[in-house]
This record gives C-alpha cells, structure tokens and sequence, in this order.
C-alpha cells in the first residue's frame, strides 16, 4: 500500500533523527546505522505503517494510541530529545514540519472514524 504525505514526511523526519543520533552516540558513520539503531528505526516505520491517522498523524508525544511499548517509547524519545535541536540546521524544512506537527491539537480516534465514514 503506498503511503501519504504525511507518513512519507514522518519516515525521513525519523530516519534523519536517527543518522544525527546513532552518529554521535554509537560513532558510526554519516551513511550508515549500528544495528540497534536500524532495528529502533525498522519499529518506528512499522508503527507509522499501521499508524490509524495515517494522514492526519499527530505529534506520538500527543497521541491517544500510544502504539509503542514502553520500552521502545523511551528509545524513541530519547532519540528525539537529541536530535530534534539537532535537525534545524542539516534538515529545516523537516524540522519544521516536526515543530508544527507538534503544535496542532491530536485528533481523537472516534471522530476520524466518523469524518472517514462521511467521505466514503
Ligand atoms: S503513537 Fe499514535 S500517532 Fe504515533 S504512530 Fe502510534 S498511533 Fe500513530
Ligand atoms: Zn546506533
């Protein structure tokens, strides 16, 4: 299934995160990702797969899901703890996607279903 947008966006936005973050912790290389770091990041990208907004995804830090485990929850925010100050420079344009992202308000899950159901 191809994706949107907004998924498309939120993948690179991730992987670019994950680069600046695996390079200055685990001292890998610009190309490349340590394994962790590529397994964290295959997770990420399954979860915004089978994400329920799809294209009108909210900032995970608001959403009402939560469809990480804790676990990964906390490698993720760590990752975006770092590098999100980080990306302004290398990224602009997706890190201001991630910054606005951030201030629009999360959509709840029963009224996307509604809004979906008029559309059809
Ligand atoms: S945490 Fe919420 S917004 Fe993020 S991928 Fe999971 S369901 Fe989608
Ligand atoms: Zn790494």
């Amino acid at each position: 299934m191809p994706f949107g947008r907004r998924i498309t966006r939120e993948k690179k936005t991730i992987t670019a995160m994950m680069a600046i973050y695996c390079r200055d912790h685990h001292h890998t290389g610009h190309k490349r990702l340590c394994a962790e770091c590529v397994s964290l990041l295959d997770y990420a990208h399954r979860r915004l797969d089978t994400c329920p907004f799809q294209e009108e995804k909210p900032a995970c830090n608001l959403c009402e899901v939560h469809c990480y485990s804790a676990i990964m929850r906390e490698r993720v925010r760590d990752v975006m703890r770092y590098a999100g100050p980080r990306m302004l420079w290398p990224h602009p344009i997706l890190s201001l996607g991630h910054i606005l992202d951030k201030l629009r308000p999360a959509p709840k899950l029963k009224a996307r279903a509604q809004s979906d159901k008029k559309r059809r």
